[in-house]
Formats: structure tokens, C-alpha cells, sequence
């Protein structure tokens, strides 16, 4: 396959990256990953929104701007011939003699991306999935969306050892959001997710979800809930970029309301699927 080096288009294996560089030292970098639908990218702009307010969080600049990296990446999916599958990039400070702070003189940032071919539905679970509740122990900036994915990960692997799909994790008994994604109850009718600040990150799927559920007139609270209001839910399910809208019908050992994706939920799921419908029709 063929990848994207700063502005270069190379064959996979010829990708290599310095071994002093900030990314594979420190963490020192910014990502965003993409679904792209019959040969388009779905909700670009917002990623684009999001990949440059996280690096100015970090102080990190660019390679060049976010419309020639758009120019590049639609070239990429062209190049791999990918109709439907997923575009990853990520940019680090760059490659220097390794100390914490800022290099002094400003150094080229690296930037690399590359896609994943996929069917068109994979990696969606409409039945819906078992999660486990598992501590938050990331940092206070969750909000930035970092290569430093280490709270992420060790969370994801404990609940994949305990059959779960997917972690979600909470501060001192208050949910903030999945391993991998942003959670949402369901409780009386109402939908209720984590309100965006630096305790999540805030995911354009958890954006584009809170905007259908404005359209179908489903009422909204961003405010914190409990573990307790979890498990005490009506209806509960995660939002990302690959799962979309998927039901989560059991934590741990609870099932979630009555153990089958809730009503509310699939609302949401097939306004989502008919929004995706459109954007490959046009
Ligand atoms: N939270 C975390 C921690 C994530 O890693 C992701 C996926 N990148 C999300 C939420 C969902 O974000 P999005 O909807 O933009 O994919």
C-alpha cells in the first residue's frame, strides 16, 4: 500500500521514522482518525477543526495546512483504490536529541498517514456489546487528542481479558467516556453524556449524535452521572468514528435495562445509518 510522508507518497515499507523522534519518545504528537464512505471522508471539516485546535494545545505547528493535507490524503485514498475503510495520520513535534523541553530552534514536525480498507457496516455491533466498568487513571487533558494512549490501552486490554468489547471509565465513581469512544445513557427519555471539557475527549461522532438527537426532538443533558446511573440506565450506548451508534446491553455482570439495545438507541442508529445513506448517495 501506499503511505503519506510529510508531503511525499511512498510504499509502506519505505515509511521509516527517526528513532529520536519526539512521537516515539515522548508521546509528543497529535492524531485523528477518519471514516471514509465510497471514496469520501465523512464529517472532514470537524476533524480538521479538531486536529488544529490540538495542536495549538500542544504548541505543536503543522507541516502545512489542513487544506493541503486534505488535498494529500484524498490523493492517498485514490492511490489505494479504498472505497470504504478508515484514514490515520498522525503528526509529532519531530525527530532532536532527546530532552523534554521544546526543541529551541523550531524543527520540522513529521507527518504520516495511511488508510485501512474495510466492508462498508464492519466493526458495527447493532445487537450491541458488553462493556466493563475499569478506572480512569489518564491524565487531565483528554481533551487533546494525543499520541499518549497508555490509560487507554492498559483499559482496553483489561476489559478485552474480561470479555468485553470495550472499557468504560470512570473518575471516583463518575463516567467519562470509553477506551475508545464517548458513552451515553439513556434514563425516562432523556439522553445524558459527559459534558465536553478536559475529562474527554470530544469525539465528532458524540458531536454528530447530539445533533440528531435535536433533530428527532430527543431531549439532551450534558452533565456528569455515576456509575450508579449506568447501571441504573434505561438504556446505554458508545459513539466513535469506527462503532457509530452501538448499543451496550451489558456491563460487567448487569444487563442494561432489558439487556437489548434500547429504543431511543436505535432512533439514533438508523437516523445516523440514513445520514451515511445520504452522504454516499450525493
Ligand atoms: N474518546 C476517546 C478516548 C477516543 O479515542 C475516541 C476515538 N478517537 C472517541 C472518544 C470518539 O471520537 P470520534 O467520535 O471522533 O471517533
Amino acid at each position: 500500500s501506499t503511505i503519506l510522508y510529510n508531503d511525499q507518497f511512498m510504499a509502506r515499507e519505505q515509511g521509516k521514522v527517526d528513532m529520536e523522534d519526539r512521537g516515539y519518545q515522548f508521546g509528543d504528537g497529535i492524531y485523528e482518525a477518519l471514516r471514509v464512505y465510497n471514496g469520501e471522508m465523512f464529517l472532514l471539516d470537524l476533524h480538521m477543526k479538531r486536529l488544529n485546535r490540538s495542536a495549538r494545545e500542544l504548541r505543536l505547528t503543522l507541516p502545512y495546512d489542513t487544506d493541503h493535507l486534505v488535498e494529500n490524503l484524498n490523493k492517498l485514498i485514490k492511490d489505494n483504490e479504498m472505497n470504504d475503510g478508515y484514514v490515520y495520520f498522525q503528526i509529532t513535534r519531530g525527530a532532536i536529541a532527546r530532552k523534554h523541553r521544546f526543541p529551541e530552534k523550531p524543527i520540522s514536525s513529521v507527518l504520516t498517514a495511511s488508510v485501512e480498507a474495510t466492508t462498508q457496516d464492519e466493526d458495527l455491533y447493532p445487537d450491541g456489546i458488553k462493556a466493563s466498568l475499569i478506572d480512569d487513571i489518564r491524565w487531565l487533558r483528554c481533551d487533546i487528542k494525543t499520541l499518549n494512549l497508555l490509560g487507554n490501552v492498559l483499559a482496553n486490554q483489561e476489559a478485552f481479558e474480561k470479555g468485553s468489547a470495550e472499557a468504560i471509565l470512570h473518575r471516583d465513581g463518575v463516567v467519562t467516556e470509553g477506551s475508545t469512544c464517548n458513552v451515553f445513557i439513556v434514563k425516562d427519555g432523556v439522553l445524558i453524556t459527559h459534558p465536553a471539557n478536559h475529562f474527554i475527549l470530544n469525539g465528532i461522532t458524540r458531536l454528530f449524535v447530539l445533533q440528531l438527537a435535536e433533530q428527532l426532538g430527543i431531549p439532551v443533558e450534558e452533565r456528569t452521572y455515576t456509575t450508579d446511573e449506568l447501571l441504573d440506565a434505561d438504556e446505554a450506548f458508545i459513539t466513535s468514528t469506527g462503532v457509530r451508534v452501538t448499543p451496550v446491553v451489558q456491563i460487567d455482570e448487569h444487563p442494561v435495562g432489558d439487556g437489548k439495545p434500547g429504543a431511543i438507541t436505535s432512533r439514533l442508529l438508523d437516523a445516523f445509518n440514513h445520514e451515511i445513506a445520504q452522504f454516499i448517495a450525493k
